[in-house]
């Protein structure tokens, strides 16, 4: 399908862009005499951008959006684990759709995954037509069947490199997972050519019980000592890291992703910007789940990301409103290896079209600026993904059924 975005802003200059298949084919004058147009959308007023790369997220866990509050992160485990155990593959259906819903009006199009029940994640991921990685999560206390059933699975599923869906093994966290079992995912990782994602350093509490335990390793020794710490390694929060820790971290080229708003709510900690920038660490963002954050606005965490370094930090450069957009957008997307993340031709065609009218977003000194420190879902008002309108003037498909279905969960079921 071919569209036409016709008379848009694209940072100071106002062009059109024509996506063809899943590319974008030409950005500038468009000779629409040449070319078959299937859509056309009218740019006047509006902006095109770069989407956002969600790279840690738990999806299913919007059906448990403010199911447990004002805990500290074990605490708060032990209750978000006793009701996880009653979700059956149906609910994860539900709560990753409504996640996702929200994830397109706040104009994401890719999410790392990390949760139970990978068939109905996927299911959910393909039926919506975002990108995802979805991870199929490991800890030793699943059964012997279980870990084999999910390697299987991994090393059977699609290895079309068209396929926006994939999986990945995911390692739950060094205090679920022996090193042995990391080994095993990591393997699987290289043999299929997937990522492996992970938390990381999240608490001060892991990083003391691994030192306790293995001859006063932090956990980035420890998986490091294990072997399973590459450029396809994606480790979420990595809050808890010595210099020496993000050398490491860097100089495998493991992904560290931010995520600001559950580091806060946990109360587990700030993640140390200026160190790791100073090693070159690849940083990504993203917004864990709705447990801990209690939303899934890329926008909401850019802000958050930005305001948090510049308190710890003391410095109003910590993290610039510049940096923290191109983390979200075009370095979460190289860092997974997708060929999107810029309005450039030749390019898959990823973007979201911004509402330059909304109140938010006017004046427009400089429009980075905008959605980074004042924007939120409502001044996104379409959202394309691999060449797919996936929300066209607000509207997702079948949004209302997707809400309605959630209201039925409280917390009473
Ligand atoms: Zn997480």
């Amino acid at each position: 399908m071919n569209i036409l975005i016709k008379d848009i802003l694209l940072y100071d200059k106002t062009v059109d862009v024509l996506i063809e298949d899943n590319k974008f084919k030409t950005i500038g004058k468009v000779d629409t005499t040449k070319t078959k147009i299937d859509k056309t959308i009218n740019g006047k007023d509006k902006a095109i951008l770069p989407a956002f790369y969600n790279l840690h997220c738990h999806a299913a866990m919007n059906i448990l959006r403010g199911f447990c509050e004002d805990l500290p992160l074990f605490e708060w485990l032990q209750n978000i684990w006793k009701k996880e155990d009653t979700l059956k593959g149906e609910d994860i259906y539900n709560g990753t759709r409504l996640a996702i819903l929200e994830m397109i009006k706040s104009g994401t199009v890719f999410f790392a995954d990390m949760y139970w029940f990978h068939k109905d994640v996927i299911r959910a991921a393909k039926d919506m037509g975002i990108r995802a990685d979805v991870g199929l999560t490991f800890m030793n206390k699943l059964d012997r069947k279980t870990i084999d059933e999910n390697f299987d699975f991994l090393n059977n599923y699609s290895k079309d490199k068209n396929e926006i869906v994939k999986v990945s093994p995911t390692p739950h966290a060094i205090y679920t997972c022996d090193d042995k079992l990391y080994k095993e995912c990591y393997d699987n990782a290289k043999k299929n050519n997937l990522f492996l994602q992970t938390h990381l350093c999240e608490t001060e509490q892991e990083v003391n019980d691994c030192k306790k335990a293995h001859n006063g390793m932090t956990p980035v020794e420890y998986l490091d000592n294990a072997g399973v710490l590459d450029n396809n390694t994606i480790a979420a929060h990595c809050v808890y890291l010595t210099e020496n820790d993000s050398k490491i971290l860097a100089n495998r080229g493991v992904v560290l992703v931010h995520n600001p708003c559950s580091n806060m709510k946990l109360s587990s900690g700030v993640f140390n910007m200026p160190q790791n920038r100073k090693y070159n660490c690849k940083i990504a963002l993203g917004t864990d789940g709705t447990s801990s954050n209690n939303n899934l606005s890329m926008m909401e965490e850019m802000k958050m990301a930005c305001l948090l370094a510049k308190v710890s930090f003391k410095k109003a450069d910590a993290l610039t409103a510049n940096e923290i957009f191109d983390i979200a957008t075009k370095k979460g997307a190289e860092y997974y290896n997708i060929n999107a993340g810029e309005i450039k031709e030749g390019m898959q065609a990823d973007c979201i079209i911004v509402d330059l009218n909304n109140e938010r977003m006017v004046p427009n000194y400089n429009i980075i600026y905008n959605m980074v420190y004042s924007a939120d879902s409502t001044c996104i008002n379409g959202v394309i993904c691999n060449g797919k309108i996936l929300m066209e003037d607000r509207h997702v498909d079948n949004e209302q059924e997707i809400i309605e279905i959630a209201k039925r969960y409280n917390a009473k079921n």
